[in-house]
C-alpha cells in the first residue's frame, strides 16, 4: 500500500527518467521512452550460436530486408554496431558448434519442462495474458472504438478482457499459471498524457513540426501534429507497454505470454463505421525488421538480444500450432497482408513475422493473436451478441459467443502443442 504523495513521488522520479532518457538519447538513435541499450549484457551469448545459425536468423527471420552496413558478418565472429554516431562495435564470436546447454533466461521451452499428465498438460507451464490496449475510459483515445447507431461501443481493449477472462480459468484447470500483463480498471503505467507533453514537443520537433497546436479537434485531419495527440501516443503505445513489458519481464517472469487482440479494417468515422464483408485472422512473432528500425540502436540491440536468446525456436512451432488449431475451430481465412512490413512463416499460412513493440520488447516467446475483424457484419454481429451459453445462429451457422470461441480456441492450440511435446505417446488423439 503506498499513499497519494509517494505515488506523486514516484511518478515524478519516472517522468524524469523518461526526459533523462530522451536528452541523453538525443543524439543518438533511439525510439522514444526506449531504454538505453546495454550491450554488455550479450556477452554471455559469446561463442554460443554458430556462423550458419546467425546468418539464417538474421537473414530469414529477423533482417529479411537487410541491414545495411550495421551488420558485418566475417568468419569467426560479427562486427555489430552498438552506435552509430559514437563509432562503437559490439563484437560477437561464433561457436564451432551449438553448445549442449544455452544460456539460461528467465523462461523455460515448453518441450525442457517435466512430463506431464494427459490430464494436465499445461502443468507448470507459467502464461503471462496480454490484454491488448485499455479500452473504457481510455478507448476512444486509443482509436480502438467505434459505435453504431444508438449500439454498445465495440471497445477493443473491453473485447480483449474479456477474453483473457474466460481464458485464464481454461488454462489453470489444465495445470497452468495464469497472471495478467495488465489489470482491468487502471493502465499498467503510472504516467499519464500529461506527463509526456514535453517529450511530445521534443518528438514533434524532430520531424520539423516547431510550434505544434496544444490540442486538437475530433475530425481534425492534422491532430497528429498536435502536442496532445502525440503524448497520448506516447501514453499508451509506449509508455503503457514499456510497463507492461516491465511487470513481465521483472516481476512475472512467465515461459510464454499471449498477446490477444481483435483486428480492424478502416472503419472510417467512429460514429458513422463503415461495415466490411472480409473476417480473417492471423497470428504475429517478432522478426522481419525494417531497414529504418534496425537503424534505431535500441531496436538493433532487442532484436540481437531475441535473436541470441533461440526465442524463435520456441515462437514458430508454438505459433504454427495454435494458430492451426484457432483457424480449424473458428473457420476463419488467412488475412494476407497488403504492405511489406511482415513476412509469412511457418506452414499453417496464418503467421506472419512483425517487429512490434509488444512482440520486441517482452523477452521471453510472444505469441500475437490478431483474430476476427470487428468491424466486419459477421464480427460486429457477434461482438453486439455479447456472451452467452450454448450457441447462436449467425449467417446460418451455429457459433459460441465470439469470447468463448476465442478463448476455446487459444486454449485447444496450446493444450494440443503442449500434448505433443510433454504428454507420454504425443498428441492426444481426441484434443
Ligand atoms: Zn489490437
Amino acid at each position: 500500500m503506498i499513499n497519494e504523495r509517494e505515488v506523486q513521488m514516484l511518478r515524478c522520479v519516472l517522468l524524469l527518467f523518461a526526459l533523462f532518457n530522451l536528452g541523453q538519447l538525443g543524439a543518438a538513435e533511439i525510439s522514444p521512452l526506449a531504454d538505453k541499450p546495454r550491450w554488455p549484457a550479450l556477452e554471455r551469448y559469446q561463442e554460443t550460436i554458430t556462423r550458419d545459425d546467425f546468418t539464417r536468423l538474421l537473414q530469414d527471420v529477423y533482417a529479411t530486408r537487410g541491414y545495411d552496413e550495421l551488420i558485418q558478418i566475417n568468419d569467426d565472429s560479427a562486427r555489430i554496431v552498438q552506435d552509430a554516431a559514437a563509432q562503437k562495435f559490439f563484437t560477437l564470436r561464433f561457436a564451432n558448434e551449438t553448445p549442449h546447454r544455452l544460456p539460461a533466461q528467465y523462461w523455460r521451452r515448453i518441450d525442457k519442462l517435466r512430463r506431464a499428465s494427459a490430464k494436465r498438460p499445461l502443468s507448470g507451464l507459467n502464461v503471462t495474458l496480454d490484454p491488448g490496449h485499455l479500452g473504457g475510459h481510455w478507448a476512444k483515445m486509443e482509436e480502438r472504438w467505434f459505435q453504431v447507431d444508438e449500439k454498445p461501443p465495440v471497445e477493443e481493449g473491453e473485447l480483449t478482457w474479456r477474453v483473457a477472462k474466460i481464458l485464464a480459468p481454461k488454462l489453470r484447470t489444465l495445470g497452468a499459471e495464469v497472471s495478467f500483463a495488465r489489470r482491468h480498471d487502471r493502465p499498467t503505467t503510472p504516467l499519464r498524457p500529461d506527463d509526456f507533453r514535453e517529450i511530445a514537443r521534443q518528438v514533434l520537433a524532430k520531424t520539423g513540426v516547431n510550434e505544434p497546436r496544444p490540442n486538437y479537434e475530433a475530425d481534425d485531419l492534422d491532430k497528429d501534429k498536435s502536442i496532445r495527440w502525440q503524448s497520448e501516443l506516447l501514453f499508451y503505445r509506449q509508455s503503457e507497454i514499456r510497463y507492461r513489458a516491465k511487470k513481465v519481464n521483472m516481476k512475472l517472469q512467465p515461459d510464454l505470454v499471449l498477446c490477444l487482440h481483435f483486428n480492424a479494417e478502416g472503419w472510417g468515422d467512429p460514429k458513422n463505421p463503415t461495415l466490411i464483408d472480409r473476417n480473417h485472422f492471423h497470428v504475429l512473432v517478432n522478426g522481419s525488421y525494417l531497414p529504418d528500425e534496425i537503424a534505431h540502436d535500441d531496436e538493433r540491440y532487442e532484436m540481437i538480444r531475441r535473436l541470441l536468446s533461440r526465442v524463435y525456436e520456441e515462437e514458430l512451432p508454438l505459433a504454427d500450432a495454435m494458430a492451426a488449431t484457432f483457424a480449424q475451430e473458428t473457420g476463419l481465412p488467412p488475412y494476407q497482408y497488403t504492405t511489406d512490413t511482415v513476412a509469412k512463416v511457418g506452414t499453417s499460412g496464418y503467421v506472419y513475422t512483425r517487429n512490434l513493440l509488444a512482440t520486441r520488447v517482452f523477452r521471453c516467446p510472444v505469441i500475437y493473436f490478431e483474430p476476427y475483424v470487428m468491424n466486419s457484419t459477421e464480427g460486429f454481429a457477434r461482438i453486439e451478441a455479447g456472451d452467452y451459453d450454448g450457441t447462436r445462429e449467425f449467417n446460418g451457422v451455429q457459433r459460441k459467443s465470439i469470447f468463448r470461441e476465442y478463448a476455446q480456441a487459444v486454449t485447444d492450440g496450446l493444450t494440443d502443442y503442449c500434448r505433443s511435446v510433454r504428454v507420454e505417446g504425443g498428441v492426444s488423439p481426441n484434443p
